[in-house]
C-alpha cells in the first residue's frame, strides 16, 4: 500500500514509524485498525464525518468504532443504513431490507489490470464494480466508519482493494500513478472551489495517458430544475448538491484535467443504475426504462445529452 501513498500535504513518500505513517518532513499520520487517517487536520473537513475521523486518529480512542461482525450471508450493516443515501432516494424502501450488495456496472472497458481510483468511495460499490471489471482498485474516502465498512465487504466478498480515509481536495496518492479515475455523486457535495481543487488533484495522480470518469449533475436537469426550484434557487450550503451547467463542466473539466466530454448518465434521477433493476419498486422500473431509452437515444442526438439530469465528464491527461 505504501507504494501508492503519499503525504496528503506535501506528496513525500511515507515510511511506517511505530503505528504511524511519517514523512521525511515530519508530518505524521495514524493507521487506526490497518486503515491509514491521512487527512490534513488543520484544514476544514468538507465532511463531518472527516472530523470524526480525525478525533479518532488524535486521541486513537477506538471506544468511538463498533466492532461489527458480518456472518457469509449477510448485509454489512453499514451498507444496509447507508444506502439511501449512497444510492439515492429510489432505494429509500432497501434501507434495513438489502438481500444483496447493488453492485453497478462499470461504463468503462475492461480494466486490464490497471491502477483505477475513486474518489469519494464511501463502502466502495463502485471499487467492486472495477474488480469485477479487471481494475485493480484503491478508494479514498473521510469517513472512517465507510472505509471500515468497505473492508469489510471487500474481504467478505473475497475481493482484493485498498481503502484509505483521506480528503479529494489533498489526494493522499503519489504523482502520476492511476490509469483511471473515477467518482459518482461525490464533487457535487462538495463547493465549486472545492470541486476544481479535487479536480487539480486528480490530474495530478493521473499518469500521462490515463483519464477521469466524474458523474456530475446537470443544471438543465429536469430533476435537477425541480430540486433548484424546491429550494428556490438559493446558494447551496453544506453537503447540499451543487448544480453545474455543461458548458462549465467542459471548461472546467478541460482547463483542469485535459481534453474532456460529456455524455449522457440518467434521466429524472442523479442515482439510479440499470444493472439494479430488481432491487426496485415496480414504479420506479418505468422510469429507469425511459431513462435507459433516452440515454441510448442521446448517443445518436447529442442535443439530448444537455437535458440528461446526471453526466458523466470524461477527461483524459495528455502530458
Ligand atoms: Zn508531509
Amino acid at each position: 500500500m505504501l507504494d501508492v501513498l503519499a503525504c496528503p500535504r506535501d506528496r513525500q513518500p511515507l515510511r511506517q514509524e511505530a503505528d504511524d505513517l511519517v514523512c521525511d518532513l515530519g508530518h505524521r499520520y495514524a493507521v487506526i485498525e490497518g486503515i491509514p487517517i491521512l487527512l490534513v487536520s488543520d484544514a476544514e473537513q468538507t465532511h463531518i464525518e472527516g472530523t470524526r475521523a480525525l478525533l479518532v486518529a488524535q486521541t486513537k480512542d477506538l471506544s468511538s468504532l463498533r466492532q461489527i461482525d458480518v456472518g457469509p450471508n449477510e448485509i454489512d450493516p453499514f451498507v444496509m443504513n447507508v444506502i439511501g443515501a449512497t444510492n439515492g432516494s429510489l432505494y429509500q424502501h432497501l434501507v434495513g431490507k438489502l438481500t444483496e450488495y447493488p453492485i453497478p456496472r462499470l461504463r468503462l472497458p475492461s480494466g486490464g489490470n490497471k491502477l483505477f481510483l475513486e474518489v469519494g468511495c464511501n463502502w466502495g460499490r463502485w471499487c467492486l464494480a472495477a474488480a469485477t471489471a479487471g481494475y485493480r482498485p484503491v478508494g479514498v474516502d473521510p469517513s472512517l466508519k465507510a472505509i471500515r465498512a468497505a473492508n469489510r465487504v471487500a474481504r467478505q466478498l473475497g475481493v482484493e482493494a485498498t481503502y484509505v480515509v483521506g480528503d479529494s481536495r489533498f489526494l493522499p496518492f503519489r504523482d502520476e500513478i492511476f490509469d483511471q479515475v473515477f467518482s459518482y455523486s461525490v464533487l457535487q457535495h462538495l463547493s465549486k472551489a472545492n470541486a476544481r481543487d479535487s479536480l487539480v488533484q486528480i490530474r495530478r495522480v493521473l499518469q500521462a495517458g490515463g483519464s477521469a470518469l466524474i458523474q456530475m449533475p446537470n443544471v438543465f436537469g429536469m430533476r435537477c430544475l425541480y430540486h433548484q426550484i424546491r429550494r428556490r434557487f438559493r446558494e447551496p450550503r453544506d453537503f447540499e448538491v451543487r448544480y453545474w451547467r455543461p458548458k462549465e463542466l467542459l471548461s472546467t473539466f478541460t482547463n483542469l484535467i485535459g481534453p474532456s466530454e460529456i455524455t449522457a448518465d440518467g434521466y429524472f434521477s442523479l442515482n439510479v443504475q440499470p444493472s439494479d433493476l430488481r432491487f426496485l419498486l415496480t414504479r420506479y422500473k418505468m422510469l429507469v426504462y425511459t431513462s435507459e431509452g433516452l440515454r441510448k437515444l442521446s448517443q445518436y442526438v447529442p442535443p439530448l445529452v444537455k437535458a440528461a439530469d446526471s453526466l458523466y465528464v470524461s477527461a483524459s491527461r495528455i502530458g
